[in-house]
């Protein structure tokens, strides 16, 4: 495990704005993955730790994209239908040896290396067959219904980016080019961890004042979607000592110490006095509702986030703050957040000087136009205001409030993760 030095993000400041937190964590931690090899089965989703370079072209040699009849198009009258004797047929993977175009036409069908001599392919339903002899209407260019060698990709070209989150197309692309496996980043590590006295396991009887914890689970769902491997450690009890111990336990073979709860200024919020026991805290007051009480620190060398308690804020968090993290940790090139832009249709006041995410539902309005209502409750412990909305809207830092007609930036939950 890497170790990194005490104040590779020390900042000084009252509230931090997402933005700098990011771009911090961007300047100052290390790429912690490594690199494997997996075939391209297993490569979806993975990032991309080289480079990928086509080993040839694609296509590898120039080819019908119609099924029809290939010629050499000096052979065409320049006026009127040309009459040429077919020789010969070609269907996809066979080899176009011996066969001699110029002067005649070429039976041939989609994918079929085009044969010596033919630049040019009719399609079947532009023709008259008339025994051994094909009638060609006059008009088209030259070139047409053809694909020449490496019109899609020359081989040596860049393929996939190092840093590249692999989707899909990329696979497809590097199976196209040669490539049987890949070289990949390794999966980071993520110990996780709950901490309070009231939490329960889900399923476990509820004795007075407990209840269940659900952070967890949607951490760990959460987590599995960006690409991490979770090592769930369980519920940490609010005792300092015995925090200090787990966490420098936990610091030393995972990549990343992630916990929710415990990390405000109230004197029962003892993840932070854990933390700067066993390692240092760097910043932990985000200019951001839900989810002000955010820590990152360092235990024992190894990049460690606390969350806050509330369902929510630990949802606007995790996207926001841990996401660029695993992002850097991870060797993957920074993918901001897109967000859409919707219609307000809804009156809201906030204060200035922080971004606040507001859970809405969206639906086209009487024109059409997107528009999007705010969830009726309010509260950052309310997980149905998760569950019942369709995504964020982010009001801006200045912002004072949102307005009918205002244009918002609004994140799908769908598309988040
Ligand atoms: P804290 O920051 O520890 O004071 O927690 C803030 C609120 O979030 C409290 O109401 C906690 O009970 C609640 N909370 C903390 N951790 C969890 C969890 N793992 N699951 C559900 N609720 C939690
Ligand atoms: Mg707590």
């Amino acid at each position: 495990m890497a170790q990194l030095s005490d104040d590779c993000f020390a900042f000084g400041g009252a509230l931090m704005r997402i933005e700098d937190a990011a771009s911090l964590i961007a300047a100052r931690l290390p790429v912690l993955a490594g690199t494997e090899w997996v075939p391209l089965a297993r490569a979806d989703g993975r990032v991309a730790a080289e480079d990928v370079i086509a080993g040839h072209d694609v296509p590898p040699f120039a080819n019908s994209a119609v099924d029809g009849y290939a010629v050499r198009y000096a052979d065409l009258e320049a006026n009127g239908e040309t009459r040429l004797p077919v020789r010969g047929r070609l269907p996809a993977g066979a080899v176009p040896d011996g066969i001699d175009t110029p002067g005649g036409a070429v039976r041939i069908f989609t994918g079929a290396a085009l044969p010596p001599g033919a630049d040019t392919v009719f399609m079947q339903e532009d023709v008259r067959r008339d025994g051994d002899v094909v009638l060609l209407p006059q008009g088209l260019k030259c070139g047409a219904n053809a694909r020449a060698a490496g019109e899609d990709v020359a081989r040596g070209e860049r393929i996939i980016a190092a840093g590249r989150r692999l989707v899909p197309q990329d696979v497809a692309l590097a199976a196209a080019t040669g490539h049987a496996q890949l070289p990949v980043r390794t999966r980071l590590r993520v110990a996780l961890f709950s901490t309070g006295d009231e939490l329960a396991e889900p399923g476990a009887p509820l004795g007075v004042g407990a209840i269940h914890d659900s952070n967890r689970v949607m951490l760990a769902a959460l987590l599995a979607r960006l690409g991490v491997e979770v090592d769930d450690l369980g519920i940490l009890r609010d005792e300092p000592g015995a925090l200090a111990a787990r966490l420098a336990d936990a610091a030393r073979d995972h990549d990343l110490i992630l916990t929710s709860g415990g990390v405000s200024t109230g004197e029962e919020d003892h993840v932070r006095t854990a933390v700067e026991a066993v390692g240092q805290l760097l910043f932990w007051r985000l200019a951001i509702k839900p989810g002000r009480p955010v820590a990152m620190g360092l235990v024992n060398g190894t990049p460690f986030v606390g969350l806050p308690g509330n369902p929510v804020a630990v949802y606007v968090t995790l996207l926001f703050v841990v996401r660029p993290l695993l992002a850097r940790l991870s060797g993957a090139s920074a993918v901001p957040v897109v967000p859409q832009r919707v219609r307000a249709a809804f009156t809201y006041r906030k204060k200035t000087g922080r971004r606040e995410f507001v859970r809405v539902t969206v639906a086209p309005g009487p024109d059409g136009v997107m528009e999007a209502r705010n969830f009726p409750r309010e509260g950052a412990g309310l997980l149905t205001s998760l569950t019942g909305s369709d995504g964020l809207a982010e009001l801006p830092d200045e912002a004072v409030g949102v307005a009918p007609g205002d244009t918002l930036a609004y994140y799908p939950h769908a598309t988040l993760w």
